[in-house]
């Protein structure tokens, strides 16, 4: 009996290991989960310092018209200790220490500059122009959650706090193999009935594109013999993508061949349009995909199943893109029973509301719908109508889609 969209995700999601935690360089870690609280142990700024180039003050000693002896002078990177007495002022450049005793920067252009001399020519408050040491992160600050994904903002106070490595999960190493005696490598002579295998590109893309390690197969032909020993290579690595063969054809033995490795399967069949014949099983701790072999199946299906596991597995607390409320522009009919996955063209309308249509003819065959739309919209199976002008939750495909 098919299962549901929901039902087969959240048996996915129940089932996938997390992998091991490995310390790498910061160089290593964009894009990937820290594995680890990061709680500071210092704080940032470490020292109060200057936001201008200027002259550290004491803020007393500032009325308008004051002349003031400059006494020293703090480039970034230098300190000194002669300086910082009352009734003097210290040159200092942007990110040099402030001297104690200093409580404010008088930025060049609001003061007089002469020999060794400056005259305030504008109000001056305590902590102008200052950065104090703790304003940002103070020490014992919970600063990063484990399962955060590391964006250059999290790398950049990683880096700050001079934590050069940090413990992340490893990356999945991905074994993706394409079944099929029609299948031709993409340089290969075409030959009257061939067909490029295009799903291990475009799922090495998809692989790579969520921070894990795609490992090629190529392809196996439509025998047990072939399948064997392509799935048992596969099985090495910490998950195995398979796409093809699995329907119901009598050269779909992709299924058969699992089975004989003692896969534990634990779907096949969803009710789900497109991507109704996928299967999902575990190889003691290997997740096994079978995705359907159709092109646009098989993205939308790595998509929705695969993507948020891998996430899973590398440690992110957060593995499902964020739902945008968007007003649909045109009525979409479909059959009740099965969930669609729909692609749509999103759009942000002149009063800023996010609008969707469908992309295009929804035939699973048409792969130029998939390369026009921005997004996908999952129609309940329960329904065969949605209205124009209805709200329904979209989210978008790719990482830098433009609307
Ligand atoms: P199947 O599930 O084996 O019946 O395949 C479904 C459809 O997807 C057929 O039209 C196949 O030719 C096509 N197909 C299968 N594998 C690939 C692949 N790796 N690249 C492109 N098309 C494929
Ligand atoms: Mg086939």
């Amino acid at each position: 009996m098919p299962i549901s969209f929901y039902e087969a995700r959240q048996q996915i999601l129940d089932t996938v290991p997390t992998l091991a935690i490995e310390k790498v360089s910061l160089f290593d870690a964009a894009g990937r989960a820290v594995a680890e609280d990061i709680v500071a142990t210092q704080p940032l700024p470490a020292f109060n310092n200057s936001a201008m180039d200027g002259y550290a003050v004491r803020v007393a000693d500032c009325a308008i018209g004051t002349i003031l002896p400059v006494v020293g002078y703090l480039p970034a990177g230098k300190t000194s200790t002669t300086t910082g007495k009352p009734g003097t002022v210290v040159r200092v450049m942007t990110g040099a220490p402030i001297p104690s005793g200093a409580d404010a920067v008088v930025p060049f252009e609001d003061c007089k500059e002469e020999a060794d001399k400056i005259t305030i020519l504008r109000t001056v408050k305590k902590g102008d122009h200052t950065r104090w040491a703790g304003e940002d992160i103070r020490p014992g600050d919970k600063i990063i959650a484990a399962g955060t994904l590391l964006r250059p903002a999290e790398i950049s106070l990683l880096a700050s706090l001079r934590l050069g490595t940090i413990l992340v999960h490893r990356r999945v190493r991905v074994a993706i193999l394409a079944t099929g005696d029609e299948l031709q490598e993409i340089d290969e002579l075409p030959f009257n009935g061939g067909i490029v295998d295009s799903n291990t590109s475009a799922l090495a893309a998809a692989v790579q594109e969520v921070g894990a390690i795609p490992l090629l197969l190529g392809i196996a032909r439509d025998n047990l013999t072939d399948l064997r020993e392509k799935i048992k290579e596969g099985l090495q690595a910490d998950v195995l993508i398979t796409s093809a063969g699995v329907s119901a054809g009598d050269r779909d033995l992709v299924r058969e061949v699992l089975e004989e490795f003692g896969i534990k399967e634990i779907f096949w069949k969803l009710r789900i349009k497109p991507g109704h014949p996928t299967a999902f099983g575990m190889d003691n701790d290997t997740p096994v995909f079978s995705l359907p072999g159709n092109p646009v199946a098989t993205l939308l299906t790595f998509e929705e199943f695969v993507r948020p596991a891998l996430l899973k597995m590398m440690g992110h607390n957060s593995v499902f893109k964020t739902l945008y409320r968007a007003t649909l522009t045109e009525p979409i009919k479909k059959k009740k029973g099965r969930l669609q996955i729909l692609r749509v063209s999103v759009r942000i309308n002149q009063d800023g509301e996010m609008v969707v249509s469908s992309a295009g003819d929804q035939n699973t065959g048409i792969l130029r719908t998939l390369v026009d739309a921005q997004g996908i919209a999952l129609l309940a199976d329960d329904r065969d109508f949605f209205a124009a002008g209805e709200k329904i939750d979209i989210h978008l495909l790719g990482a830098s889609t433009a609307l």
